[in-house]
């Protein structure tokens, strides 16, 4: 029964004071009326906990993918550098007959070096397959182009010390056949990507980076020659500024590599979260058919809620620190991790 006081009731004329301790009444039983209601429906209150995956990382709208074809020598000289600048790691597709095998040893100065590839990998960049000798692998035969594959993973195996677990076409030539066999034991090949170099513009780049926001898609960028070489930029410096403009739109794009954002990809669309509700606690079970010791990639899970203050996350029994945005909790796991308690007030 809530009263309503209009100005007429509260206003209080002079020949009116013996109405005070009636007003003065109403005014109590209201505020206390109303205040009971507020206790009763916040004590019964079990707050809405739902909790999904992202779309990409850290909850990014977006993800783009830096990957190198061929193996270039100023990938390491010059696109390296680059990409560290602003804490990004790029992926770079490897031809195993080219490169050189260390700096007393060049026989082809366009080339990266065995060496350079070990450096690159132990801070982050993907080595991967673009195949052993660079042959269209829709018109060579079926044996031909599984050699072409293995013997790539073996030199990368052997130099590197990993087994690929992404591969690019040569050409980007491929069919259904050779996409079944060079998919094999990886998390993915590159099935589609945009050209980054003579024809790109600063415009141009920008142009892509506002789509690819807008379509809140993956994009991977094929970069080929930086200043000699196919595809080669007449100024590289056009590449090197899209990298600033990606690392200022952060919030918003995820840059990872091929191979990171595949995995983060595929778990996505094939996980399962089975939920158990309880007061204060959620037990989230997640379920995952893929292949572990391939898909590494953690997942990152929104609990979306209103009025809860604190939460305690923790995944076999480690305890996982989330970050707490204004409508939002976003945190990583494992989705091979087993059972994640989430205990909240
Ligand atoms: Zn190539």
């Amino acid at each position: 029964m809530p009263m309503v006081f209009t100005s007429a009731t509260l206003y209080i004329s002079p020949n009116k004071y013996s109405q005070i301790p009636k007003i003065m009444k109403k005014i109590v039983f209201a505020a206390t009326f109303f205040l009971i209601n507020s206790l009763l429906v916040l004590g019964n209150e079990i707050p809405d906990v739902n909790i999904r995956i992202a779309n990409y990382k850290d909850d990014k709208v977006s993800a783009l993918s830096y990957t190198f074809d061929d193996g270039m020598k100023e990938h390491y000289t010059l696109a390296v550098p680059q990409l560290e600048k602003y804490g990004f790691r790029g992926t770079f597709w490897i031809i195993g007959s080219t490169i050189n095998e260390d700096s007393q040893h060049i026989t082809d100065t366009t080339h990266m070096t065995w060496e350079e590839l070990r450096i690159m990998a132990e801070k982050g960049h993907e080595i991967a397959s673009h195949t052993w000798s660079h042959q269209n692998l829709v018109k060579i035969t079926r044996e031909e182009a599984v050699k072409e594959i293995e013997k790539n993973d073996s030199i990368i195996l052997e130099k590197v010390g990993l087994i690929p677990i992404s591969l690019c076409y040569p050409y980007n030539a491929k069919n259904d056949e050779i996409i079944a066999l060079a998919s094999k034991n990886r998390v993915g090949t590159r099935l589609f990507e945009f050209a980054i170099g003579t024809e790109s513009t600063i415009e141009s780049l920008n142009k892509k980076l506002k789509e690819i926001i807008d379509n809140r898609e993956w994009a991977v960028a094929m970069i080929h020659g930086i200043n000699y070489g196919y595809d080669a930029f007449p100024d590289p410096n056009v590449l090197w500024n899209n990298f600033e403009k990606v690392k200022a739109l952060d919030n918003q794009i995820w840059v990872g590599t091929f191979s990171q954002v595949a995995s983060y990809i595929a778990e996505r669309d094939n996980i399962q979260l089975n939920t158990v509700k309880e007061q204060g606690k959620v037990t989230v079970t997640p379920q995952l058919s893929l292949d572990k010791n391939l898909f590494k990639e953690p997942l990152t899970a929104i609990i979306e809620t209103t009025g809860v203050q604190s939460f305690e996350i923790q995944q076999g029994g480690k305890k996982i620190t989330p970050k707490v945005l204004s409508d939002k909790v976003i945190f990583d796991f494992d989705p091979f991790g087993g059972d994640i308690q989430i205990t909240y007030k």
